[in-house]
């Protein structure tokens, strides 16, 4: 550990945990990131995600400028419209928007990003404080400090301890055990189709404009072109030479949203059986829907292919501060129907940042710092939670809701 004024420990190097520990370290404050997995790219992480302002503007103030630079050059191309359609390709509704930045101006930034492209890019200049296959199993509190405990036995002592440890949070079950986690009963069937020439000439040229939705009774499948501005390998060399970020190139990411019910077997026996079988799942599921939809599904990436529950945190009350806090889903996880979890998350770590800089900066009282960090951090959080479900919920737990709720709305 640095002899920084103020140590803390995060536990979680996703896209919350990486990202607030870059606005720490521009802080002058100390870091650790403690992370499960034994690497980066060990679990498939491969579809992309959707970030907005909020995302964006909360990146351009953590991280270094050149990396934030090269978050924009490796993001995808900004978002026009949004088009729903059925199984056979035909056109059901369409928004068109304008407004998006094309260069990467956070204040209207609407595009996609690889999420473990994203990923590199956060680790990048974090390697010397980011401890990976170190799995936190509990704290305890010695006086104003906590002493975090991993399952290898280890433990470290720190000022502040962050739960940045995703939906199925450790920290946040220690600091709030009466908080809850909803099954929204919907599983998201992911996978990714690289966009060889064979494949690109079959997709709807409106695909390349934005997000695409094919609507087919209780089913939804989500279509989004992963296609980044710049060759992320060439944008690395321009902006930080020596970072790979090894890009297997451009993809479509496809999202099958099915109620759990219909899917042949638990959660449990679903991650058993691997990713042919549910590879094999969502290509019985499509047959017979228009062509180009069916040789997307055969020509994807087979082991690529990953089922997520859906899942909603129950908000909670106000809570007495301490030296342990929360962000991201660790506290406030939702359904993806508004696209709004990773910008949240960005969004926490960027203002617990800010406000522990200002604490730091005028000697000011760390556990007032926290108190005002968590009561405006839960309060767009759960607002965004309860959104997100009302969405979801609004199209029979479909996690595209959003889309089709907006589209609802702006077609009447
Ligand atoms: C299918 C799907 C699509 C989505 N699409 C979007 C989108 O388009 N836009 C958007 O804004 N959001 C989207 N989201 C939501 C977004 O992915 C999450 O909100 C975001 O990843 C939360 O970031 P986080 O850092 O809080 O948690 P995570 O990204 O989940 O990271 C938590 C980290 O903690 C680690 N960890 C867990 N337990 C421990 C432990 N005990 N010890 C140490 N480490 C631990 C994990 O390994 C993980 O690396 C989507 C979510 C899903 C499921």
């Amino acid at each position: 550990m640095s002899d920084a004024p103020l140590q803390v420990v995060i536990v979680g190097g996703g896209l919350g945990g990486l990202c607030a520990a870059h606005g720490l370290r521009a802080a002058g404050i100390g870091v650790t990131v403690y992370e499960r997995d034994p690497s980066l790219d060990h679990r498939p992480q491969g579809y992309r995600i959707h970030l907005d302002s909020r995302g964006a503007g909360a990146l351009r103030e953590c991280l270094p400028v050149r990396l934030y630079e090269l978050f924009t050059a490796t993001s995808g191309q900004p978002s026009r419209r949004v088009t729903i359609v059925d199984e056979r390709l035909r056109e059901l509704h369409a928004v068109e928007f304008d407004g998006v930045s094309a260069d990467g101006d956070p204040a209207s930034f609407s595009a996609s990003a690889d999420r473990m492209t994203l990923r590199r890019i956060l680790l990048t200049g974090l390697e010397d404080v980011v401890r990976f296959g170190a799995e936190f199993t509990r704290y305890e509190t010695e006086g104003e400090r906590v002493r975090a405990w991993f399952t290898d036995g280890s433990s470290v002592g720190c000022d502040l301890l962050v739960g940045a440890d995703g939906v199925g949070s450790r920290v946040r079950r220690e600091l709030l055990p009466h908080a809850r986690i909803k099954d929204l009963g919907t599983r998201c069937v992911y996978g990714r189709t690289p966009l060889t020439e064979d494949v690109a000439a079959l997709l709807p040229p409106r695909l390349a404009d934005g997000f695409m939705s094919v609507r087919a009774g209780r089913l939804g499948l989500a279509l989004g072109l992963m296609r980044p501005r710049e060759d992320p390998a060439r944008a690395a060399a321009r902006l930080w030479p020596g970072l790979d970020p090894r890009w297997r190139g451009e993809y479509v990411m496809w999202s099958l949203a099915v109620p759990a019910a219909l899917l042949p077997g638990s959660d449990a026996e679903l991650s058993s059986r691997g990713a042919g079988h549910l590879h094999r799942f969502v290509a019985g599921r499509v047959a017979g829907w228009h062509p180009a939809l069916v040789r997307l599904i055969e020509a994807a990436d087979v082991d690529q292919t990953s089922c997520v529950a859906i899942r909603s945190s129950v908000p909670v009350a106000p809570w007495e501060t301490s030296a342990v806090t929360v962000l991201g889903d660790a506290i406030h996880a939702m359904s993806p129907a508004q696209g709004s979890g990773a910008n949240c998350a960005l969004l926490d770590a960027a203002l617990l940042c800010r406000t522990l800089r200002a604490a730091v900066a005028s000697g000011g009282s760390l556990t007032a710092a926290i108190g005002e960090y968590e009561r405006r951090m839960t309060e767009y959080g759960f607002a965004a939670v309860r959104a997100s479900e009302q969405a979801a919920s609004s199209f029979g737990g479909n996690p595209l809701g959003r889309v089709l709720q907006w589209i609802g709305r702006r077609s009447r």
